[in-house]
């Protein structure tokens, strides 16, 4: 038998952290939560980790190049996507290409963020501190990935507007919305007036929650916010050049 000493070996390993985390996150952020269809996958995948070996150089196997790394690699190698007639992209491209993607949706919605914040001259916002990360943190773990007027999930369409407009962004004053549903929201004047009681309420749990995991960045607030200086306390180089870059 074969030790795999090296995660890079078995070509599921990706999909099988990433099924981990899938169920991780279920089980973490949501109340009903099936996650059956997943163990399945990730026994599937258990199994081949179990019975995968590999493969003698010189053997046969049906194989292919992939388009991106333009690597030979057989076939179970290459990530099969449902919308797709060909497979052309090996598992380890597909998932670096899957992540640098979604990276820069979340710092689009970063940079609508900060952008906002500037027209409304507000420097010490935390838009200006928070990283792309902490934005697929608050649409994923707080919005649950969706819009939470109407639940639209396109990505690329959504937004972290403030809630009260008249206060500071921060994690705990925004709402994930399509970016037309922010610019109407944007319009309002009474909230009271416009949404649902039951809305305000949701809303005001995703704050609630948003406080709690960012509870260091909460605490940093009380103690320094007033003075507006407090951004430059224990933040790293790259932080602080990033707030001169925008
Ligand atoms: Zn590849």
């Amino acid at each position: 038998m074969e030790l795999l000493m090296d995660e890079t070996s078995f070509p599921n390993f990706p999909e099988l952290f990433d099924l981990f985390d899938r169920e991780k996150n279920l089980l973490i952020y949501t109340k009903s939560c099936d996650v059956e269809i997943l163990r399945k996958r990730q026994n599937i995948l258990f199994f081949e980790l179990i019975k995968f070996q590999k493969r003698e150089q010189g053997e046969k196997i049906p194989s292919r190049m992939c388009i991106v790394c333009k690597k030979v690699k057989p076939f179970a190698q290459f990530a099969i996507r449902t919308r797709q007639s060909h497979v052309d992209t090996c598992k380890h491209c597909y998932y670096l290409k899957l992540v640098a993607t979604e990276n820069n949706v979340y710092q689009s919605i970063l940079r609508c963020i900060q952008r906002d914040e500037r027209k409304r001259k507000c420097a010490t916002s935390f838009a200006f501190v928070i990283q792309q990360d902490d934005v697929r943190h608050i649409i994923d773990k707080i919005w649950h990935g969706h819009s939470a007027l109407s639940k639209s999930e396109n990505l690329n369409e959504l937004r972290l507007p403030r809630w009260n407009k008249s206060d500071d962004w921060s994690p705990w004053n925004c709402v994930c919305l399509t970016e037309r549903e922010t610019r109407d929201h944007y319009k309002i004047e009474q909230m009271d007036k416009v949404y649902d009681p039951k809305f305000i309420l949701h809303v005001g749990n995703c704050h609630m929650l948003s406080r709690n995991l960012f509870h260091t960045l909460a605490a940093v607030a009380t103690e320094f916010q007033e003075t507006g200086q407090w951004w430059k306390v224990g933040m790293n180089k790259q932080r602080s050049s990033d707030l001169n870059a925008i």
